[in-house]
């Protein structure tokens, strides 16, 4: 069953949810609050460094091969 991760902009609190339809109302669990944002699944990270994700097994931003060896 989808677990999703939501975010409550009114008092920034983080939660998940199991969710049975993609179109449920899900609200706050602290404030009630209804205009909570859905977070993409894998997206985020609450135990990550911050950084910015990078891709193992992607090259340069300028080349389109799996690894900059031949671009470079
Ligand atoms: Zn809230």
């Amino acid at each position: 069953m989808p677990i999703y991760e939501f975010h409550c902009p009114r008092c920034q609190d983080e939660f998940e949810i199991l969710v049975m339809r993609s179109d449920e109302k899900v609200n706050c669990p602290e404030c009630d609050c209804k205009k909570v944002e859905r977070l993409m699944s894998g997206f985020a990270h609450k135990s990550g460094s911050g950084g910015k994700m990078v891709s193992s097994n992607s090259g340069c931003a300028s080349c389109s091969a799996t690894s900059c060896a031949s671009c470079h």
